[in-house]
């Protein structure tokens, strides 16, 4: 089976692992705030703080901005149930704003619609967005951020898919239009650490906090503290955290993968590119991807009619072609029906959802699997 995505692990990777092993710190040693130094100035962020995945990494990064009970989240129904359950962890409620068909993200002018109505029907108003970069490719952060001020909504992107990739010709992850960005790590995501994640943001005090929430709350630096330090030995919890630590065997992988983060972003877009050329003229709706954005091609998504959309998955599976769907919209989940959710409300995300197939995509993807992979697409669409 040719899988949906899979990491590209090299022999410097593994010596890089090898190296940490031999060396006197397995976690919480020198290797962490080296890989978080390579990836914030990779992306001209200020400050980065490494996690054991990007889950850990919403989650503290919801609690960082202050969202408890009481407050409300929002986010995209097409996306994995980790970007909705952050809020969930943390006693706020969530809700959720219907996709563009075209790019698959959030929608700008259903979030516009949205807040105006909850404005003009004295509802709450989100505490926190969570706009999700689809695939790779980023939302429209600038318009995000426009409506944040004006609603006065902190801005988490969620950008799992979308390390390597730029919007406005900055990097995902430099926060211009955001108070914090978090990427995964994950074997099927861009680069990877086997699990991990990171968040990024520019902001000292989010940077402290995002910290203290990694390791239990704890805090060794003196300012910190609210009581004068007993000795050396002292430390103070003020916060309740988690142990949310990345091991120094991951940061030394991640560290040794983002050096090749480029190479794979630029493969993953050639392939893109090839699948866009041999479907051209084929009824299939894929991506559209706005100028001002280069896609880190996390996933290469088709749209095909409804009506075909589970037989062509079939025999794709059958074929040895290991497609899948990302994602079943999060509103339509058991968990998320109990909570009163129902299908209908976000019409958007349904329909997208009885069409979306996505084919491998990963650096080690051979042109010939390509071929293979396009062979058995455009047989199923012609027959
Ligand atoms: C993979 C993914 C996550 C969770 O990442 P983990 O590192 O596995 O916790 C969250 N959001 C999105 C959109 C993802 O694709």
């Amino acid at each position: 089976m040719i899988p949906y995505g899979r990491q590209d692990i090299s022999q410097a990777d593994i010596d890089a692992v090898v190296e940490v092993l031999r060396s006197d710190f397995l976690t919480q040693g020198p290797a962490i705030p080296a890989f978080e130094d390579a990836v914030a100035r990779y992306c001209g962020a200020e400050y980065a703080v490494a996690v054991n995945s990007a889950t850990s990494a919403l989650h503290i990064a919801c609690l960082a901005l202050g969202v408890g009970p009481g407050d409300l989240v929002w986010t995209s129904p097409i996306t994995f149930v980790a970007s909705a359950n952050c809020a969930l962890y943390c006693g706020a409620k969530v809700d959720f704003v219907d996709i563009d068909p075209l790019t698959f993200n959030i929608s700008i002018s259903a979030l516009r619609t949205k807040l105006e109505q909850v404005v003009a029907a004295a509802l709450p108003l989100p505490k926190v967005l969570i706009p999700v970069h689809l695939a790779g490719a980023s939302c429209d952060m600038e318009a995000i951020s426009a409506l944040g001020k004006e609603f006065g909504f902190r801005v988490l992107e969620d950008a799992s898919h979308a390390i390597g990739g730029k919007y406005q010709e900055s990097p995902v992850g430099s926060c211009r239009y955001s108070d914090i960005t978090v990427f995964s790590f994950h074997p099927v995501k861009i680069i990877t650490t086997g699990e991990g994640g990171m968040a990024v943001t520019n902001s000292p005090e989010l940077h402290e906090k995002l910290t203290r929430l990694r390791t239990h709350g704890i805090t060794r630096d003196e300012s910190s503290m609210e009581r004068e330090s007993d000795g050396p030995w002292y430390y103070e919890q003020i916060d309740l955290g988690f142990n949310y630590r990345m091991t120094d065997l991951q940061a030394a992988l991640g560290l040794s993968q983002l050096q090749r983060l480029d190479t794979f972003v630029a493969r993953r877009n050639i392939l893109a590119e090839q699948y866009k050329k041999a479907f051209e003229g084929l009824l299939i709706g894929d991506q559209k991807v706005p100028g001002d954005v280069t896609s880190a091609c996390h996933l290469f998504i088709v749209r095909v009619d409804p009506l075909h959309h589970r037989h062509i998955f079939e025999v794709l599976r059958a074929e040895g072609v290991g497609v899948n769907l990302h994602y079943i919209p999060v509103h339509t989940q058991p968990y998320y029906e109990r909570m009163g959710f129902q299908k209908g409300g976000f019409p958007e995300a349904e329909k997208y959802y009885s069409e979306a197939i996505s084919l491998p995509l990963y650096p080690l993807l051979s042109t010939e699997e390509q071929g293979r992979i396009v062979a058995v697409v455009r047989q199923c669409l012609i027959s």
